[in-house]
């Protein structure tokens, strides 16, 4: 198959000027082409999203939720497709990539439309002199620079409470899945978005630094790398430009003595691995304790043991390819640092014998591994687990909180009000007891090197309205 790389600005299809090839993570072979969107290109994405916005943000929030709900509805049209794209370009399991990819961006949108209407635009409250109003107003342009990891769903996080809260935005997509942030493209013109307040243009990382830095933004929502935040933040503190940072993350599943170890492990098959650990917030170091560390970690082994690993378009597929050849080195590199540490290797550990073809590795355990290893502490974006030994929960706790980030957890026992009370005391975003599931009501993000702000739920959308106080005199009309 092969695809004319396109970008979408003002309402309009346009090719692109500059393209590069995405290569299909299972085989290895040309997908099509995504556009590698010039300076000229987002200068015009720019400029659009500038000349929508004042219309967009002075739309009724009804007028924009009908067509936000439109623009949901078109989604939903392409669900089936866009799924098996994603799946092609990234290698998520289609059994995830039904959801994530399919499903929820159009759900998330509709959640958007809704939570519109029925947040206040303005409040009115009492003051010395009179009465105050307090107004939301949309922060302006966006600039939402997405990864590769959950195109579609990431890239909904951003558009869903923007373009709600009366923002425009400009999407810049990843390299490795520039085809399918077109999806939104399509849709937008199909459900009569005006013209600008959605543009499309994917590229590499001098494309996002390019529009970070633009002039005509005023807000930056990133989701991606530590290092890229970093350099993201460096840049908005410069500009003084509000800033939401969704970055990495390299989280502590903690098995408290008493958990089940059978449904731990049936819950650790997607809080430990899915996505083929390409996940920011998976429990990739699975701190266990020492009362129970033969039991845990030969349930463990036995669990991965039992993934299946193959054709991502396969729905009973659990782990397929990594995104690219770079990453697969990355996460081989990390699995070497492991093997050449006083860890030792319990499973995987190398490319599978029979898959090699595509970006694959095989889901690997490390046992005995000391907290300060490079293995414990960065995060590997690959299936790698770190095992960790603890006496004590307060050990526990130390343990997950020795980490340069801060974004989710988990906490496994059958003592629910137990569990709880260890996730009050671990310094993440989010945490999950017993399964971690995604809740879009409520506020996801990190803290430490795990990034800065929230997104989901009424936080997420908070996030893109600039407060106002108009101060008058006098009681206010009632
Ligand atoms: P990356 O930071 O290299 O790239 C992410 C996006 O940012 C891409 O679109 C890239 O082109 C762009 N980019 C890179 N450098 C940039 C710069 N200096 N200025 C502007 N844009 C830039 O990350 P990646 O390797 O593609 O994605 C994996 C990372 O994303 C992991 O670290 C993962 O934990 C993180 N992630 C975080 C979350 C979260 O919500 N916290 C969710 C998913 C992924």
């Amino acid at each position: 198959m092969s695809t004319a790389a396109k970008i979408f600005i003002d309402g309009q299809f346009r090719a692109a000027e500059e393209a590069h090839p995405v290569i299909e993570a299972a085989t290895g072979e040309a997908l099509g082409d995504g556009a590698s969107s010039t300076e000229a290109e987002i200068d015009a994405a720019v400029a659009a999203a500038a000349a929508a916005l004042p219309a967009w943000q002075s739309a009724s929030p009804d007028h924009r939720a009908t067509m936000l709900n439109a623009f949901a509805a078109a989604l939903d049209q392409r669900a089936r497709g866009t799924d098996e794209l994603v799946t092609r370009e990234n290698g998520m399991p289609m059994s995830l990539s039904r959801g994530a990819n399919g499903r929820f961006p159009a759900a998330l949108v509709r959640y958007y439309a809704q939570l519109i209407t029925d947040t206040p635009i303005e409040e009115i409250r009492p003051s010395m002199i009179g009465h105050t109003v307090v107004r939301r107003e949309a922060v302006g342009v966006v600039a939402a620079i997405v990864p590769w990891n959950y195109p579609q769903a990431l890239a909904a996080f951003k558009l869903a409470p923007a373009l709600a809260a009366g923002c425009t935005v400009v999407l810049k997509a990843a390299p490795e899945t520039a085809l399918d942030a077109l999806v939104f493209a399509e849709a937008a013109a199909e459900a009569g978005l005006p013209p600008g307040v959605l543009n499309v243009v994917p590229g590499g990382a001098a494309a996002g630094a390019y529009l970070v830095a633009h002039p005509g933004v005023d807000k930056v929502t990133f989701t991606g790398s530590t290092a890229a935040g970093r350099a993201i933040g460096e840049v908005c503190g410069r500009l003084l430009r509000p800033v939401t940072l969704e970055l990495g993350g390299k989280s502590a599943a903690i098995i408290l003595d008493d958990a089940d170890l059978d449904a731990t492990m049936k819950g650790l098959r997607t809080a430990s691995f899915v996505n083929n650990g390409q996940t920011c917030h998976l429990s990739s170091r699975i701190l266990a304790p020492r009362s129970r560390y033969e039991e845990v970690l030969a349930a463990l082994v036995d669990m991965v043991d039992g993934l299946k690993v193959g054709d991502p378009l396969d729905t009973s597929t659990d782990i397929g390819p990594l995104v690219s050849d770079r990453q697969r080195d990355r996460v081989l590199g990390y699995i070497e640092s492991g093997k050449n540490s006083s860890a030792k290797l319990v499973a995987g550990g190398s490319v599978p014998a029979d898959q090699q073809r595509g970006w694959f590795v095989s889901p690997t355990v490390f046992a005995d591994v000391d907290n300060t290893d490079r293995i414990a502490q960065e995060e590997i974006f690959g299936p790698v687990l770190a095992v960790i030994p603890y006496d004590g929960d307060d050990e526990a706790v130390a343990l997950a909180n020795d980490s340069e980030f801060g974004l989710a957890g988990t906490v496994w026992s059958t003592d629910d009000e137990r569990a709880t009370e260890v996730a009050r005391a671990v310094r993440t975003g989010t945490i999950g007891i017993n399964d971690y599931q995604l809740d879009f009501r409520a506020p996801f993000g990190g803290v430490k090197a795990s990034g800065i702000g929230r997104e989901l739920g009424p936080e997420g959308l908070d996030a893109f309205f600039s407060l106002k106080s108009i101060y008058r005199v006098g009681p206010a009309e009632t």
